[in-house]
């Protein structure tokens, strides 16, 4: 019988990026194989579908690679969380912390429907403060967020301790 596909088996591993001492989990070794993305897309969508969304929210830029996918197969729209400045038209702000300075991200305004149900979607989930940064940016549009899904999970981190919504990951490291 066919073994179900081990994603970890397409995560590479990068010691010392991007900064010394940092261990990278890169996904660009899973993205160049058809058949583990498609799983990966697959197996995400299967957890996604479980919140119920009306449209599904992407964090720039890994976060497009697993969100867009995912809105295809289940007919969901798309909503873009991107670095500031590039987005046109009127757009809603949030600046969160880092361990060194802030970052912020932006949306549009009009973004989503009030009480619209969507679901975020990254690459990785670290400590969970992209993760909140973006739960707290689509509320200020009017979003009812109901959940987000990662393909990669730090555990010991504690990101998910960070949001009140369901996080829904396919690799846990
Ligand atoms: P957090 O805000 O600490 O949870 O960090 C998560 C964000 O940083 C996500 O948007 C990730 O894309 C990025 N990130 C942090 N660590 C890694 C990694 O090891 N591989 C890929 N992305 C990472």
């Amino acid at each position: 019988a066919p073994q179900p596909l081990d994603l970890k088996a397409f995560i590479r591993e990068v010691p010392d990026f991007p900064k010394p001492g940092i261990l990278f989990y890169d996904i660009s070794t899973l993205l160049r194989n058809p058949e583990a993305w498609q799983i990966a897309t697959a197996r995400l969508a299967q957890e996604v579908l479980r919140f119920r969304p009306d449209s599904l929210a992407g964090i720039e830029s890994r976060g497009f690679l697993s969100a867009a996918p995912v809105a295809q197969r289940l007919g969901c729209g798309f909503t873009m969380l991107r670095k500031p400045g590039k987005l046109p038209g009127e757009t809603v702000s949030l600046a969160y912390g880092l361990e060194y300075g802030t970052d912020t991200l932006q949306v549009q305004a009009d973004a989503v429907r009030p009480g619209e149900r969507v679901v975020i979607l990254d690459d990785l989930l670290a400590t969970g403060g992209t993760l909140a940064a973006s739960v707290a940016l689509l509320r200020k549009v009017g979003a009812e967020v109901v959940g987000a899904a990662v393909m990669i999970e730090l555990s010991e981190l504690g990101g998910r301790e960070k949001v009140d919504i369901p996080v829904a990951s396919l690799m846990t490291y």
